[in-house]
């Protein structure tokens, strides 16, 4: 028996994965005469301009910094994969126009505008996490919209892949998060890892560690779609 190892069988299936979505993409693309893509997925880098998120516990660098650059790496993935891609926050700014009082919820409301329009397939919102009573807490984290199915399947297959980057054994978590509630669309919320554990934050911080987390969010997304 030939033993093929773990990496090639996974990028030989992420290979048959995006083979078989483009057939799809191009068959719906003759049939409707659409310019769009089949599959759209909006990407959504938390927070943004006034509201930072969490603070590195060492850096003290943005959370919403973070969010954008692996955002970014994802934006480039799904694209060269054939899916049309949607950002809510496309810089390092807001979504609420002037920082005055209201400015979290016309935020919030906004990303939910940019999901509506975009009529997505998958929706896939970016965030750091933060536990600064145990700072040893480490680990990428799923969330998804409590009793969808579809949203499950979808948070199981990249917390498996989170799970391979950490090393631990967890499982995907229901979560009332706002962005989980724009769109009927199977939608996660992703907290990378966690800002409030310098080993973590240190990796956190690296262009490498940055791609690391986007392959595994993106792989993930495209097992739950084969
Ligand atoms: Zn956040």
């Amino acid at each position: 028996m030939i033993l093929f190892k773990k990496s090639a069988v996974i990028a030989a299936a992420v290979f048959l994965c995006l083979l078989l979505l483009s057939c799809m993409g191009l068959s719906a693309v003759s049939s409707a005469g659409a310019r769009r893509a089949e599959y759209c997925v909006v990407l959504d880098a938390g927070h943004g301009g006034v509201d930072p998120g969490v603070l590195g516990v060492v850096s003290r660098e943005k959370e919403s910094n973070i969010n954008l650059k692996i955002v970014q790496k994802l934006q480039t993935m799904f694209a060269d994969a054939g899916f049309c891609v949607v950002l809510t926050r496309k810089n390092e700014g807001g979504l609420y126009g002037l920082p005055t009082q209201g400015y979290k919820r016309r935020d919030m409301e906004k990303r939910r505008e940019i999901i509506q329009d975009a009529l997505p397939n998958l929706v896939v919102s970016v965030h750091q996490n933060n536990f600064v009573s145990d700072p040893n807490r480490y680990g990428g984290q799923a969330f998804f919209r409590e009793g969808d199915e579809e949203c499950k399947k979808l948070a199981e297959s990249i917390q498996a892949r989170l799970n391979g980057l950490s090393g631990k054994e967890v499982s995907p978590l229901s979560g009332d998060f706002f962005m989980l509630r724009c769109s009927d669309a199977p939608s996660v919320l992703v907290e990378c890892g966690f800002l409030s554990n310098a080993r973590e934050e240190a990796l956190l911080l690296t262009d490498e560690y940055q791609t690391k987390v986007a392959r595994a969010v993106f792989e993930g997304c495209l097992a739950y779609l084969c």
